[in-house]
C-alpha cells in the first residue's frame, strides 16, 4: 500500500519534461509502481496537449507547436520501448535481495557493486548514460541501521524499493515516494524487521552534519 506520492508540481513538471534526468528516473520509477500516480500522469498528459492545442499561432511558430507535441507523445528515455534489450546494452545492477526486482524505468541504467558505506549500509552508483552527470544512487541500510543526520542543499527525491524506513516524520514503505530540501533536517532509521533499498537523486549536495559523516559523503560525491 503506498501513502506518500509525488506532488503534483512534481509530476507536472515530469510529464512537461522539464525535471532533471535523475529527478525524472525517480518520478518514472514511482510511477511505474503506482496506480494514483499513473492516472494523474494521463490526466496531466492529456490536459497539456488540449492546452498547446489551443494556443494560437502568433503565440507559437507552427513548427515549435509541432516539435512540443512530438516531444510529448514521445516516451521519456528511460520507458522507451525501443530501450535497449540485451543484458549488455540493458545495463547492470548490482544483486538484490530475493523476491525483489529492480523497476524497468531503470533499464540501461548502469550501476557498480555494492559499496561500503559504513557498518551494515552499502551504497551504488547509478549512471544514466543518457545523462552522465545525473547525482543517482542506490542505498542498502541493514535492518536497524541509521543514516547520518543531514540536510540537503536543494532537493532530493527518494523512491523505497525494499524495506521500509522511519525518519521521524514517517514511515517509508515499499513504492513510497519521498521528496526533501533544506528545510528537512533528518535522520532515516531502517525499521528492524529487514533491510531496505532505496533509488534517490540529488540536485545539489547532502550536508552531513557530522564530521565523520561529511568525509565519507564528500568520499562517495554526494
Ligand atoms: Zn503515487
Amino acid at each position: 500500500m503506498i501513502l506518500h506520492h509525488p506532488d503534483d508540481e512534481l509530476l507536472l513538471a515530469h510529464a512537461a519534461g522539464s525535471l532533471l534526468n535523475g529527478h525524472s528516473l525517480l518520478v518514472a520509477t514511482h510511477v511505474e509502481g503506482c496506480a494514483h500516480c499513473r492516472e494523474r500522469m494521463r490526466l496531466f498528459e492529456a490536459a497539456g496537449g488540449s492546452l498547446l492545442e489551443a494556443l494560437s499561432p502568433e503565440v507559437l511558430q507552427a513548427e515549435a507547436l509541432a516539435r512540443t507535441l512530438a516531444a510529448i507523445d514521445a516516451p521519456s528515455p528511460a520507458l522507451s520501448p525501443s530501450a535497449p534489450r540485451t543484458p549488455a546494452e540493458a545495463g547492470v545492477l548490482p544483486a538484490a535481495p530475493e523476491g525483489m526486482s529492480w523497476p524497468r524505468a531503470m533499464r540501461g541504467c548502469v550501476a557498480t557493486r555494492w559499496r561500503w558505506l559504513g557498518p551494515g549500509m552499502h551504497w551504488s552508483r547509478v549512471t544514466l548514460p543518457w545523462d552522465k552527470a545525473a547525482n543517482v544512487f542506490l542505498l542498502r541500510i541493514g535492518a536497524g541501521k541509521m543514516l547520518p543526520q543531514h540536510t540537503h542543499s536543494e532537493s532530493e527525491l527518494t523512491q523505497v524499493l525494499y524495506g521500509q524506513f522511519h525518519d521521524g516524520r514517517a514511515l517509508f514503505g515499499p513504492g513510497d515516494f519521498d521528496e526533501t530540501d533544506g528545510s528537512i533536517r533528518h535522520q532515516p532509521t531502517v525499521e528492524a524487521a529487514g533491510e531496505c533499498i532505496c533509488l534517490a537523486s540529488v540536485q545539489g549536495k547532502v550536508l552531513f552534519d557530522g564530521a565523520v559523516a561529511r568525509v565519507l559523503g564528500a568520499m562517495v560525491g554526494m
